[in-house]
């Protein structure tokens, strides 16, 4: 018998406008909208016409695949249509994984979210006077309440797009076409391109750096002193820490100075805790309350990270100073849309009401490890009864986000094995099952660190490990 030649293969494929007339395209058609299909049926004609190219595809194999078409097509359209953003189980241990969205929102927050968002709100309306108001109140009166015994001024506080934008306002408002200090062993790289250096140049201020990367002293602040200078500024090293021959003035020390020459002192602080970070076991990680009662006149800090909120940089501090930046023309550039504000309020209401269970990254913080061991212990033994290897082993969460870079929290993880699958095979697998469950490869072994998973994902884990085992 005669092999079909090239040419006599794609012969055989339908045109676009042929799959188009055909039954199953009908039913696609109605379902996803023309365009949409005829964008599918092209790409897997295209894919057809491919491999008859690369001789992998001969006569038989051709008629078969032609047979289903209808199948490749919908399947072209499902990867098609199917949205980018995808939710994902968090089984790194990792809780603020920059990577994977940082913080989670709880059910509160979403509920006035879609409130909000769904209909006309008063983002920028006063209800009372019936006239145009600002969209800083939602959150404003909620920060100033959380923070009135803190600071020796009423608090101020303004929202833009995520901390990095908070710094690069405030530089520019505070400290353009002027000097601002900051110590050698602060001038950080957070991650991304947020360097320290490279947003005071945007900002149009001047870096006086001072110090030595191990030691800086109060007085080399203030020998840098001169009539340029605008700022003196703190930053937090979020991502590394230094040790051993070290020193740096405490905030006090620093206000003190920033006082006796009538200037202010920021500091960016990154990951904005609004609790005391001891009660989770977390020693010598500061929050906005301790820069405040220090006497910090400017903090930033991100709301997504140790806040638990929406993407966001908060701007707190002196009413006056605040009220500068906030009549910078960049704010109106760098500002946050009713989606955030909504969100932020929900978090800040939890907050003022000592309701951190409601916050899910605290809450994660706070669960004890024999509380996750126990979840591990049930998980697995439902794993080992459906055949897969599996082990509980004491492991360490992470915090993430840039905060605390040298503690950890005790937990527990589900460590599996199969034969025939490498760790790194395994993790591969477990991140095609829908929704995707992101896994750590650590001494060999796939661990699963129950701590940043919800409850109500464990049958989903599960479900995809027995599916792995069986395939
Ligand atoms: C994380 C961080 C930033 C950047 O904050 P984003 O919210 O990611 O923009 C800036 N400074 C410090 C010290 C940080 O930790």
């Amino acid at each position: 018998m005669k092999t079909a030649s090239k040419a006599d293969l794609y012969r055989q494929l339908p045109s676009v406008d042929e799959l188009l007339r055909s039954d199953f395209a009908a039913v696609l058609i109605e379902r996803e909208g023309r365009t949409a299909v005829t964008t599918a049926a092209r790409a897997v004609l295209e894919r057809l016409r491919e491999e008859i190219t690369a001789g992998t595809l001969d006569g038989p194999r051709l008629a078969t695949a032609l047979e289903h078409i209808g199948t490749a097509v919908e399947n072209q359209l499902r990867r098609d249509l199917g949205f980018s953003l995808r939710r994902v189980i968090n089984a790194t241990g990792v809780i603020l994984h920059t990577n994977l969205g940082r913080a989670p929102l709880g059910e509160a927050a979403i509920d006035h979210l879609r409130d909000i968002a769904t209909g006309y709100s008063n983002l920028e309306f006063d209800i009372e006077a019936g006239a145009r108001g600002k969209r800083d109140v939602h959150v404003q009166k909620l920060l100033a309440n959380l923070f009135a015994d803190a600071a020796e001024f009423p608090v101020s506080t303004v929202v833009v797009n995520n901390n990095a934008a908070a710094v690069l306002l405030a530089l520019n408002s505070l400290a353009e076409g002027g000097e601002v200090i900051v110590s050698r062993g602060e001038l950080v790289e957070i991650g991304g391109s947020f360097r320290i250096p490279d947003v005071m140049s945007k900002s149009g201020a001047v870096l006086r750096e001072v110090g030595t990367t191990n030691r800086t002293r109060v007085g080399d602040y203030e020998r840098a002193i001169n009539e340029r200078t605008r700022l003196l500024l703190r930053v937090h090293r979020s991502n590394f820490e230094i040790v051993g021959f070290t020193e740096q003035p405490s905030l006090e020390e620093l206000v003190a100075l920033g006082r006796r020459h009538n200037i202010p002192v920021m500091e960016d602080l990154g990951s904005g805790a609004l609790i005391d970070l001891n009660q989770v076991g977390i020693s010598g990680e500061p929050n906005v309350f301790d820069s405040l009662r220090a006497g910090v006149d400017v903090v930033t800090y991100s709301g997504d990270k140790l806040l638990g909120g929406p993407q966001a940089g908060l701007l707190s501090g002196r009413p006056e100073l605040i009220a500068r930046i906030r009549s910078n023309p960049l704010f109106r550039a760098l500002r946050v849309d009713k989606l955030t504000y909504s969100v932020l309020e929900s978090v800040l209401l939890a907050y003022v009401k000592n309701d951190y269970e409601s916050i899910p990254a605290l809450r994660m913080m706070r669960a004890q490890a024999a509380e996750i061991e126990a979840r591990a212990k049930a998980m697995c033994a439902t794993i080992a009864r459906r055949g897969v290897r599996c082990e509980v082993v004491e492991t360490r969460s992470v915090i993430g986000g840039g905060a605390a870079p040298g503690s950890t929290l005790p937990s527990f993880a589900v460590s599996v094995e199969l034969d025939g699958k490498s760790p790194d095979d395994l993790a591969a697998a477990l991140r095609l099952n829908e929704p995707p469950i992101i896994a750590r490869v650590e001494d060999d072994r796939v661990l699963l660190d129950l701590r940043t998973v919800s409850p109500e994902d464990e049958a989903a884990i599960v479900a995809a490990l027995v599916g792995v085992a069986t395939q």
